[in-house]
């Protein structure tokens, strides 16, 4: 019997243009523009991810990421995949079916800690909050009296309201209640002051693509000694290989085991990163952000614009302002993307339609980007 090879089919086999990306200035909620300095890392070849230079930088990265979370956890390392990757591992690992996960939600991302939660068989409880304001502690604590749950979830920087969730207090009022503190900090990495060990933060995680100045791709992941603990004592499997972190451990710890190629190329960009942060230094990055946000507020102030969070509580990272009456919001974000390359971002959620989002992240937190951007405002108001 002759086997006879099907013809080739050529109908997908398009050949699109050289790759030509505009030069946008990423002034959204992120990715925001990276470093050109990491953009050279992310260029250079790739080597094996056991090669023992590969190691070393490894145990930089960890380290730097220490520092800019302010924790010595030794569970510390980039996750491979972006944000929600090192959402979902802090979850996967730490829940186990039953437990009950109480979720401060003040917007969009404490919604999708919902449903990862609920994905692990958690029993999950809500605090919700009007979007664009933060808890108070006290509220926080009658949560934790009335759900007594194994873990409490809260977004620190929400990127679609624009708002801060302090969290001095927090983690002794959890201990108190022998619960684990679990914060997102996608949106203040690096921006905003975060002291995870000072503040008792059991888990974190974070993003390459913000705060950092690098593209998106790793997941930065923390896990304190009694988060680790409680993985530890787990009576089922994480459910979940790929995040499993007592198999990621063996190759992020010691022993140097394969579990997954890890992405070569963006631990050298996101070590880059993390070099720079470190060399800015984290109270001078943290007082760039806040000067800069400062710079911006007082603009759509002079333009007539309303800031939708208090000033108390708002992101330095991250501005909504309110679209003013009869004005189609989408259609200015497109002409400042068309005519001028910026970028912002629209309302997100129960805020679609009546804010811009207008982020101001690690390389982009320049004060020329701020009054590039509120000149080309203006400009399309009028
Ligand atoms: N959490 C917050 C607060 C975010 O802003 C984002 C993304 O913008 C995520 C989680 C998810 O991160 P990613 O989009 O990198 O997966």
């Amino acid at each position: 019997m002759s086997l006879v090879s099907p013809a080739v089919n050529d109908k997908n086999r398009v050949i699109p243009p050289e790759l030509n990306v505009p030069p946008r200035l990423l002034l959204g909620p992120g990715p925001s523009n990276a470093n050109p300095r990491v953009l050279q890392a992310l260029a250079m070849s790739p080597i094996g991810h056991l090669d023992p230079y590969f190691l070393q930088l490894m145990n930089e990265v960890q380290t730097l990421l220490r520092y800019a979370w302010q924790t010595d956890n030794p569970m510390t390392i980039p996750i491979s995949g972006t944000g929600s990757a090192a959402m979902e591992a802090t979850l996967a690992n730490i829940v186990e079916p039953g437990d009950v996960v109480l979720v401060g939600i003040m917007g969009y991302f404490g919604y999708r800690l919902v449903d990862m939660a609920g994905r692990y068989g958690a029993d999950v409880r809500k605090l919700v909050k009007p979007w664009g304001r933060v808890f108070s502690l006290e509220e926080l604590r009658q949560g934790l009296e009335t759900h007594r749950p194994k873990v409490l979830a809260i977004v620190h920087a929400e990127t679609s309201t624009g708002a801060c969730q302090p969290l001095e207090g927090l983690g002794a009022l959890c201990r108190e209640f022998d619960c684990l503190l679990l914060v997102d900090t996608v949106t203040s990495l690096g921006g905003v002051p975060l002291f995870l060990d000072s503040w008792g933060v059991d888990l974190s995680y974070s993003c390459s693509q913000k705060g950092l100045g690098c593209p998106p791709g790793l997941g930065p992941f923390t896990m304190s000694p009694r988060a680790v603990e409680k993985l530890k004592n787990r009576s089922t499997k994480v459910a979940n290989w790929y995040l499993d972190v007592s198999l990621l451990s063996q190759y992020w710890g010691q022993d140097r085991v394969y579990h997954h190629t890890a992405p070569v190329n963006m631990n050298y960009a996101l070590r880059e990163a993390l070099r720079i942060l470190a060399q800015e230094g984290l109270e001078a990055s943290w007082n760039r952000h806040l000067t800069n946000a400062k710079l911006l507020w007082e603009g759509l102030n002079d333009l007539g614009l309303v800031c939708h969070v208090h000033e108390d509580y708002r992101l330095p990272t991250l501005t909504t302002v309110r679209i003013p009456e009869g004005v189609d919001g989408k259609a200015i974000s497109r002409q400042l993307l068309t005519e001028y390359n910026i970028e912002i971002g629209n309302g997100l959620g129960e805020l679609a339609g009546q804010v811009w989002r207008i982020g101001l992240m690690g390389y982009n937190s320049r004060p020329e980007n701020v009054l590039l951007f509120l000149s080309a405002l203006k400009r399309v108001l009028n």
